[in-house]
């Protein structure tokens, strides 16, 4: 209605008529013509065919869908943005529609309201969007025993490049290979906030950061950034692919960093001692324990024929990141997302960061509903705060890993509510309805839907802490 209200409007102004004219050639009331153009009222059959030959137009093209015009089409979307719940959300005043309104503020109207229906668009869907990438992406992993060969091939090739054979690759290897992708290398004191590094591709420079952030290797820093430029990555169309790019040029500088020849050979020749070790690999190339994990799981399940898990818990509980090829049970949302799940109390992951030895790594034997694993954790301090890094097999696997002979054991009866979800029976009678915390905001911000009355509050901890505060 409003469309053929606009279109019967600018007919009679490329006609030089007034409403009055109008009516007059029509038989009908200036008023009702009025009404019929602000989309009030639909004419009759009738009055349609006389208006249309009055303006010398057709029922068909005053009918048709497409706009006649730019200024009718701005003039009909802004009166359709006017007449939403959005705009009505905004309890702002609404702007009359009419000939005297200029079409660059009818632009600029109809353009601000364009933009902001997409960003309100893209704020509901984002979490949902992501979750669902994640998911997907993680399944892509689990399919290829997160081995990626083709990642692999490219990053050995460009180790051939620069002649580098052995030992953990140097900060003087890494801007050799730089150099030989013919970019230049600048440190900055004021490298944009959200960013670690930034490239510029015209004039072939990369951008780093002065600054000492421990958990962001530089190395591993530059070589993400040489890794986009080698896998020919173009401006992601959207969150999943952003995700991939970001996954992949990780591996990538992983596979730099800890080449898979020299890695294998290493890894082999631990399992055939029964030596396997994470903190072994992460010492032999000089890596963070969570890159050396998460190598391991690119070549496990390819080359030593283990499958396995791999986790980076917050100390709250809540999983930051995942894989696992072993049929461990992670906790997951209706969409199959990981991330923002909170892991089972009783499990390596979460234990590890009451263990008051922090020089050795801990390694524990859990009874799961999905079966028994043998996991071996790290706790590490990042700026977001203290997190665990876990590596973690079925039974049958631990023979070949350092650590299988400890003597701690736990039971795990997740996702059963009453494993750890709920406060034990005789804490929760004490306490229930007798606390009031104050959530750390950070802490739920992940969790898809936090269970229990207070999200991102754990009540057994809460009401632990109160029993051991007495009056
Ligand atoms: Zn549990």
């Amino acid at each position: 209605m409003i469309s053929l209200g606009r279109r019967l409007r600018h007919a009679r102004k490329a006609k030089g008529l007034t409403l009055s004219a109008l009516g007059e050639l029509c038989g009908t009331a200036p008023s009702q013509l009025s009404l019929i153009e602000n989309g009030r009222r639909e004419p009759k059959l009738s009055l349609l065919k006389q208006l249309a030959a009055a303006v010398d137009s057709t029922t068909d093209e005053l009918l048709g869908s497409a706009p006649p015009t730019r200024r009718a089409a701005l003039e009909i979307a802004l009166e359709r943005a006017q007449r939403g719940p959005l705009y009505e959300s905004l309890g702002l005043p609404r702007v009359r529609v009419s000939s005297r309104l200029p079409t660059d503020v009818l632009e600029s109207l109809v353009g601000l309201q364009g933009e902001l229906e997409r960003r309100m668009e893209e704020q509901a869907a984002t979490p949902e969007e992501a979750r669902r990438a994640n998911t997907e992406l993680r399944a892509e992993m689990r399919d290829c025993n997160n081995y990626y060969p083709e990642l692999e091939g490219q990053a050995q090739e460009l180790l051939d490049a620069v002649g580098h054979r052995d030992g953990p690759l140097s900060h003087h290897v890494a801007a050799d290979l730089a150099d030989h992708l013919g970019f230049r290398l600048r440190f900055v004191s004021n490298l944009p906030h959200s960013t670690r590094s930034l490239t510029d591709l015209k004039n072939r420079r990369i951008f780093l950061t002065h600054g000492g952030q421990v958990e962001h290797d530089p190395r591993s820093v530059l070589l993400q950034a040489l890794g986009h430029y080698v896998l020919g990555h173009q401006t992601p169309r959207d969150y999943s692919e952003f995700l991939r790019q970001r996954v992949y040029t990780n591996y990538f500088a992983a596979a730099l960093l800890m080449p898979q020849r020299q890695t294998v050979d290493f890894l082999q020749r631990a399992k055939a001692a029964r030596q396997l070790a994470i903190e072994d690999l992460r010492d032999a190339f000089a890596v963070s324990y969570e890159s050396a994990a998460h190598r391991f799981t690119n070549l496990a399940t390819e080359h030593l024929g283990l499958t396995t898990h791999f986790q980076k818990v917050h100390a709250s509980g809540i999983i930051h990141k995942a894989y696992e090829n072993d049929g461990v049970n992670f906790p997951s949302d209706h969409l199959g997302a990981i991330e923002g799940q909170t892991i089972c109390r009783s499990w390596t992951s979460r234990v590890v960061f009451d263990v008051p030895d922090k020089f050795r790594a801990y390694e524990q034997y859990t009874d799961t509903v999905a079966g028994t694993f043998w996991c071996t954790a790290r706790t590490e301090r990042h700026s977001a705060g203290l997190f665990s890094l876990s590596i973690g097999v079925p039974f049958e696997h631990v023979r070949w890993f350092r650590g299988r002979d400890t003597t701690e054991r736990n039971q795990s009866r997740c996702p059963d509510d009453s494993c750890c979800r709920r406060p034990p029976e005789g804490l929760a009678a004490a306490w229930e309805g007798q606390a009031w915390p104050a959530a750390r905001a950070n802490t739920h911000l992940l969790a898809a839907m936090p269970s229990g009355a207070f999200p991102g509050v754990d009540e057994t901890e809460m009401y632990r802490f109160l029993e051991a505060h007495p009056d």
